[in-house]
């Protein structure tokens, strides 16, 4: 990038357009980029930069967050007109979808006012010629002044055609355009007043006065902050005052609204003036689905059975390429074991990296399974159904329905789902969003569930208490965020608006896209900080070396040997074997109590034991900090300690024969995985979002101490009950 920032023949190209345009579509095909498409608006949060050479022109494209408007309201819109004011891109292309045109001009309008040359994309052509939409494209070009070119992004249609124009607006660009909308006499005389007034200033050049002015007039919070900054600003600002007083006097109305209200009325005008037929008044395919979907009563139940389904598939689907996994693991291992010299390294690898690595990639496809449902939702269209389903709900948890999708995609990672929470207007439902989102069952903690599941429940209720804990996890997000919008952050939730997207047939590469993408972003942090602590927890464990055994196991296993050489027949000889076995299980045992990671284990123990966890899930808990997988990682390699001569691969076998372990601690660890504090790049990003410390220390302690209490309350109420008693 920065050799192309010395190039002559650099293009910079900014795609602008409303949220479900295409946008992201078009930029994946023009750069051969992988962003992630999405069927509902708030998916592109950050703008993604990407290369093409195009002829002799090197192109820098960006895909900006889709907007329907470019007030200083959201995140997104002062993002994306940022970057075209301050960046200058050398054109930009307003994506429209010319099946809803009337109301992706509003934003091509504001788009034309930043004065950077433009040229607008008809994008979703097919989708408008099955409405029967007609339009005169070239009175609209005319009337707009702006270059058009028919699209149909998810086809690769006209994508050259719209290169090309991009290129020619570009190089005939001669200082700033200008694409003037008239706002009535009274608006337009303050405009003029205006403008010589910020003539005395020094504004940057980049900002046309004209627009200056109209956005002070619109009271816009960004630009009275960059206007206060300069000198004798004050002059300026009382003109503004006055100009708006006026013109609430004379209109009767906020300058904002009138404006607002008269660029609709231009588009309005501009949009009947070209439209040659209208478009078929018939139910959509997509209405009539809705009509059973989004129905009042069925919506919810429809909803939820949908869920529990996807969550039963993803357990039963999932298992059977596990099993190959791991039987692949069971024959490297004894065949590592058999062709390695004996010694530390060969446990190291054994125990410490297939013990810990390996676990943790045998859930892949479960992994996979997940994220084909969440991109096979949002495609389709009906992840925005389900906001809005949910709107209702979230309301009366003091949550916007737009807090949902966030809630959604915490299902696959936090990471990302805390950063689609841009997309909330309203920073108080921003903050509480992003703190209740990490009790969504995120993907890594799948292993966890199913290693767990698997070992204490019988095959017919592993779907359901899967079930169960997502379930629980939504509960949470929705009662903790109750409480905090009635302690922490007071006020109203911005009311409901969001656009539902037709319902569309998902395509096959983006789906793909997709699960590539997740599997490659799994397989590397296996690769690097799941291997990275498998061997930090193989040290941890199996040092210090020497440690102080309180039986003499060496004579003891002499012993044995020798009472195997004097008695012949097979079965004794099985009972034998047995003994030892217990023998080395006990070795192993008292080992990994005296090895760091058991010092720190049994120096916390006391804490956990009233919620029923030994040390060794204590251990695994701290580990499963820096990632939730590393808790099976790190139990996998504790586990697999006394082990190797029997070369157990599978975690879950040696889980359900621990004594310490019942069905009422496995779900006492699940629950208390589901809430405790999230993993660091969580955390980061929590950061990142909320631009503070002070929210990455209070979701740290607030999530670990009411996963305490939820786990206490599970485990001790299940021992009154008797589950304990009725287990053992
Ligand atoms: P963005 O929100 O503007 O980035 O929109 P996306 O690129 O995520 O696209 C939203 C959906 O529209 C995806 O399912 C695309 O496959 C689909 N899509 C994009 N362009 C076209 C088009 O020209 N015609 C049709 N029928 N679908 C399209
Ligand atoms: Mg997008």
């Amino acid at each position: 990038l920065k050799l192309l920032k010395n190039m002559n023949n650099k293009i910079t190209i900014a795609l602008a357009g409303n949220p479900n345009c295409g946008k992201t579509t078009i930029f994946n095909y023009l750069t051969g980029s992988r962003q992630h498409v999405g069927n509902y608006s708030g998916v592109t949060v950050e703008k993604k930069e990407g290369l093409r050479k195009f002829r002799e022109y090197n192109l820098v494209i960006v895909d900006l967050p889709g907007t329907y408007s470019l007030t200083a309201y959201s995140l997104e819109e002062v993002a994306a007109r940022n970057y075209i004011v301050d960046e200058q891109p050398d054109v930009v292309i307003d994506i429209v979808d010319a099946s809803n045109l009337e109301r992706n001009l509003y934003l091509a309008c504001q788009l034309m006012e930043l004065g950077r040359p433009v040229i607008i994309a008809l994008n979703m052509a097919d989708v408008a010629d099955t409405y029967g939409i007609k339009l005169n494209v070239s009175m609209l070009e005319a009337e707009m002044g702006v270059k058009l070119v028919r699209t149909i992004g998810s086809r690769k249609q006209g994508l050259e055609e719209l290169l090309q124009a991009a290129v020619e607006a570009a190089k005939e660009r001669t200082g700033l355009r200008e694409f003037k909308i008239d706002y009535g006499k009274i608006i337009e005389e303050e405009i003029k007043k205006l403008v010589t007034r910020l003539e005395m200033l020094y504004c940057d050049p980049k900002y046309s006065k004209r627009w200056l002015a109209l956005k002070l007039l619109e009271n816009d919070s960004e630009i009275i902050r960059y206007i206060n900054k300069l000198d004798f600003s004050d002059t300026v600002m009382e003109a503004v005052y006055e100009a708006r007083s006026r013109i609430i006097k004379d209109l009767g109305d906020d300058p904002e609204l009138i404006i607002a209200d008269r660029r609709y009325q231009f588009v309005g005008d501009l949009y009947r003036k070209i439209l040659l037929t209208e478009p078929k008044n018939q139910l959509t395919l997509s209405d009539k689905i809705d009509k059973v979907l989004t129905n009042r009563i069925l919506a919810i139940p429809i909803f939820l059975t949908l869920m529990w389904s996807v969550f039963n598939l993803i357990f039963t689907i999932g298992a059977y390429p596990r099993e190959c996994i791991i039987k692949g693991m069971k024959f490297l291992t004894s065949w590592l074991s058999e062709i390695m010299p004996v010694g530390e390294l060969k446990l190291l690898i054994i125990d410490g990296i297939i013990g810990g690595v390996g676990n943790v990639i045998s859930f892949l496809p479960s992994i996979l399974l997940l994220f084909l449902v969440i991109a096979l939702l949002e495609d389709s269209g009906y992840m925005a159904r389900a906001a809005f389903i949910m709107d209702r709900i979230m309301q009366k948890a003091g949550l916007h329905g737009k807090s949902f999708i966030p809630l959604l995609l915490g299902f696959g990672c936090s990471v990302p789902a805390i950063m689609g929470a841009r997309s909330l207007e309203n920073p108080r439902d921003r903050i509480v969003t992003i703190l209740v989102t990490p009790f969504m069952s995120c993907s890594a903690k799948i292993p966890i569930y199913t290693v767990l599941i698997g070992a204490f429940f019988s095959e017919q209720y592993a779907g359901s208490i899967l079930f169960s804990l997502y379930l629980l996890g939504i509960l949470l997000a929705v009662i903790t965020a109750r409480l905090f919008r009635s302690f922490l952050f007071k006020g109203d939730t911005e009311p409901f608006v969001m656009e539902m997207p037709p319902y569309r047939l998902p395509t096959a590469t983006s789906i793909c896209r997709h699960m590539w993408g997740r599997s490659v972003l799994y397989l590397q942090k296996a690769g690097t900080l799941i291997l990275a602590m498998s061997i930090l927890v193989w040290f941890a464990t199996n040092y210090p070396a020497n440690v102080q055994y309180s039986k003499d196991y060496n004579s003891l296993m002499v012993n044995i040997d020798r009472e195997r050489a004097s008695l012949e027949d097979g079965q004794s000889s099985e009972l034998i074997n047995e003994k030892k076995d217990e023998l080395l299980r006990l070795k192993a045992g008292e080992k990994l109590a005296q090895s760091y990671a058991g010092q720190v284990g049994k120096a916390v123990e006391p804490l956990f034991k009233p919620v029923g966890f030994n040390w060794k899930i204590d251990v695994g808990l701290i580990a499963g900090i820096s990632g939730k997988e590393l808790l099976v990682s790190t139990l996998g390699t504790i586990y697999n300690m006394g082990e190797t001569n029997k070369k157990v691969v599978e975690l879950r076998g040696i889980l359900s024969s621990d004594p310490d372990f019942n069905p009422l601690v496995a779900y006492s660890v699940m629950i208390f995985v589901l809430v405790y504090v999230p993993c660091i790049a969580t955390l980061a990003t929590i950061k990142r979002e909320t631009g503070s410390w002070k929210w990455v220390f209070f979701n740290f302690c607030y999530s670990t101490c009411l996963a305490w209490l939820l786990s206490f309350a599970v485990y001790q109420g299940g021992l009154m009950l008797g589950i304990g008693r009725l287990i053992q």
